[in-house]
Order: C-alpha cells, then structure tokens, then sequence
C-alpha cells in the first residue's frame, strides 16, 4: 500500500531504521548502549534525539575522557584529579 507521495511503508520503516542511528550514536557516544537506544530512536525518534542531546555521559565515560586528557585516577579515592595535582581534591591524599 503506497501513500500519495508514493512513498511505500517499507521505505518510511528504512528511513526511520537509519535516521535512528543519529541519537543512537550520540549516546554511545556518552556512554550508553548504542542498540538501545537505537530501538528508542526508532519509536520516538524526536524524543530521543533531543533526549540524546541533552543527556549528561554516564560517569564511566567522564572518567575515561577525563583520564584521556592527561588526568591521573586517585589511589585512595578512586576520582580522577590533574595530573600535575600533588594533593586529590576529593579526599586531600598526598601523592
Ligand atoms: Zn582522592
């Protein structure tokens, strides 16, 4: 069954299956997992985008970049400070 644009069901369930993977990939990109939020794409494709946009990364991905960025991870604390830092600003360990 075809549409008045002559656009058949198919076609829309192909776009929408791609242009899902736009919020998908943004949070993967944060951290989250990409199929998942790939099928939430999918259904409300909208909402999860903008959902995807304004979501903060997941503190495991904050961590990685921040350690990717010359940070050092706290011995005592387990929170990632500067590297040049001679005392955590967490816990005030000395390194
Ligand atoms: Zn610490």
């Amino acid at each position: 069954m075809e549409n008045q644009a002559g656009v058949g069901a198919e076609t829309v369930l192909v776009m929408l299956a791609f242009i899902a993977l736009i919020p998908a990939a943004i949070a993967s990109h944060k951290g989250k997992n990409f199929f998942l939020w790939w099928i939430y794409g999918v259904c409300f494709w909208l909402i999860a985008l903008i959902h995807s946009l304004v979501m903060n990364p997941t503190a495991k991905k904050v961590e990685a970049s921040s350690l990717a960025d010359g940070g050092k991870k706290c011995p005592n604390c387990a929170e990632v400070v500067k590297y040049e830092a001679m005392v955590c600003r967490f816990c005030n360990y000395k390194f």
